[in-house]
């Protein structure tokens, strides 16, 4: 585990007077959370624009500015069971940190926790998938397919997260929307069917409700939900380290969240990288936490 988070308990008197990196409506301690806010600042295998490793604390940063009421669900996020525990150590090795990221994220499952990770580049959800159970649906939002096998010699690359998952998770269990950059050998596999890649075109032709049907047609009673921010268009998530062009809309994400939000046993957002923001992405990665855990809570019916 990281050093910061949890540890002011330690001083209680000097806690409010101590800048701290964790998200503002973290109040609750780790035995009684529900919601489990960690960071993992890797981006060990990122090919084109690296800089990942710095989203978990600039996302916190920017969720400083967000109400700790969000009015949309009534829910008073202070007593919403959010614990923050900082950002976990780790070191340049990919399968180590998928590893410990596989361990720390157990942990939190099997005390019927929900992590929230912070990445960092897309591997590290490879290690929580890892102890989601079979029955799982996994629905990722994401630009490129990431489906390559290997890619520079390594199959714990970003680019090969949803090509591991389904080796997890088998045929028919995943759902990734807002595919619009794919390989040739990728398309080609024999594998390809297996997963469903609802593009960002169809997404914008036929309507996000027509995705969430077809997800709802497997019955899903558990999700993992997965956000690769470079799924999301440029012009409202320019701060991600492979950008795309022609992404869905931050408001399809949402609807995607809130939908499934009350069956997501683990939520983790990937891939922004501040270095390249304008303060929109990491604004967005904090409000998309924000409707995840608003609308899981939230006892009134959504809009
Ligand atoms: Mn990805
Ligand atoms: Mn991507």
């Amino acid at each position: 585990m990281g050093n910061n988070g949890c540890q002011e308990d330690n001083v209680p008197e000097l806690k409010d007077l101590f800048s701290h990196r964790k998200i503002a409506d973290a109040v609750s301690p780790y035995t009684e959370a529900r919601y489990v806010v960690f960071g993992v600042p890797f981006d060990g295998t990122s090919s084109f624009r690296r800089g990942s490793r710095l989203a978990p604390d600039t996302i916190r940063l920017a969720y400083d500015n967000l109400e700790s009421f969000e009015f949309s669900y009534g829910v008073d996020f202070l007593s919403a069971g959010i614990c923050d525990l900082g950002n976990l150590q780790v070191g340049e090795d990919v399968s180590e940190v998928v590893d410990t990221v596989e361990s720390v994220t157990g942990t939190m499952m099997r005390s019927g926790k929900v992590p929230v990770m912070l990445g960092g580049e897309h591997s590290v959800t490879v290690g929580a998938v890892r102890n989601i159970p079979k029955d799982t649906v996994m629905i990722i939002i994401d630009a490129h397919s990431d489906f390559r096998e290997e890619y520079i010699g390594n199959r714990l690359n970003h680019a090969c997260v949803t090509r591991r998952a389904l080796e997890i998770l088998g045929a028919g269990k995943i759902f990734s929307i807002g595919t619009r950059s794919v390989s040739m050998e990728e398309y080609r596999s024999e594998e390809w069917s297996k997963v469903r890649f609802f593009t960002a075109n169809e997404v914008r032709s036929k309507g996000i409700e027509s995705a969430i049907q077809e997800i709802e047609s497997k019955n899903p009673s558990r999700i993992y939900f997965s956000i690769d921010m470079d799924g999301i268009d440029p012009s409202e998530a320019p701060g991600v380290g492979t950008p795309e062009p022609y992404g869905i809309s931050a408001v399809d994400a949402r609807s995607l969240i809130t939908h499934f939000a009350k069956r997501i046993i683990g939520f983790d957002v990937v891939e922004m990288t501040p270095v390249y923001d304008n303060g929109n992405t990491s604004m967005l990665a904090a409000k998309l936490i924000q409707d995840f855990i608003g609308s899981r809570e939230s006892m009134q019916s959504l809009f």
